[in-house]
């Protein structure tokens, strides 16, 4: 058989035009429109995917240490205000003391109700290290932990969990529930409560205060 079809003419068809959406630019194109047209950086802290730096913490594992990173946690914290969010942070320390992941409640700013410090702070330490599994980390967290932040830092086999304040009308590790401990469930990290308290909660009242809550505020409303 020949090369060219029959009832062609010899030599190449003619080239087939380049198919051309009618609609106007812009109005399809999902994907592209996401690589190319990048919205700028929202002004403020709202960075729930920004890579970590390597820090490190120079103490040793144990009290020193937990101290140390509820002091980045409480700095975080208090990145939460520009976005017109309550102040709550959170990190991830790796075994060795690496910072693998910081968060600070967003909910407001990213209009996200999973948008809490510690969601945030998970995602970007399981996107550091490249595995949800967070095995051997410290989750260290200015507020006592909702039912879903328990929850997550559970699936996310986190292995000791330390937070500053207490919440009492919502907490989920030791006040209305204790998610983390429950016997039921196979994977129970350590708790480690009460770190730097009081300056964790100072940071919530004087938030509310300065918004002239007319009563101290229901932290789970955060
Ligand atoms: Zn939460």
């Amino acid at each position: 058989m020949s090369d060219t079809a029959p009832g062609h003419p010899a030599g190449r068809p003619e080239p087939v035009p380049p198919v051309r959406l009618t609609e106007p630019a812009g109005s399809v194109q999902p994907a592209e429109a996401a690589e190319s047209v990048r919205p700028a950086e929202p002004a403020g802290p709202v960075r729930p995917a920004e890579p970590v730096p390597p820090i490190r913490l120079a103490e040793p594992a144990g009290p020193d240490r937990d101290l140390a990173a509820m002091r980045l946690a409480l700095a975080e914290a208090a990145l939460a205000v520009a976005g017109g969010d309550v102040p709550i942070g959170a990190v991830v320390i790796g075994t060795d003391g690496t910072v693998l992941g910081r968060g600070h409640n967003i909910r407001e700013a990213a209009a996200d109700p999973t948008g809490h410090a510690e969601i945030v702070a998970l995602r970007a330490a399981a996107t550091a290290v490249g595995e949800w599994r967070l095995t051997g980390a410290t989750l260290v967290v200015t507020l006592e932990p909702c039912t879903m932040c328990a929850g997550a830092l559970v699936l996310a086999r986190v292995d000791r969990l330390v937070y500053g304040a207490i919440d009492e009308k919502a907490g989920a590790v030791g006040s209305l529930w204790d998610v983390v401990r429950d016997r039921r469930l196979n994977h129970r990290p350590e708790v480690i409560t009460g770190v730097a308290a009081p300056d964790c909660t100072a940071l919530l009242d004087t938030f509310f205060a300065e918004r002239r809550a007319p009563r101290r505020p229901h932290f789970g409303d955060r």
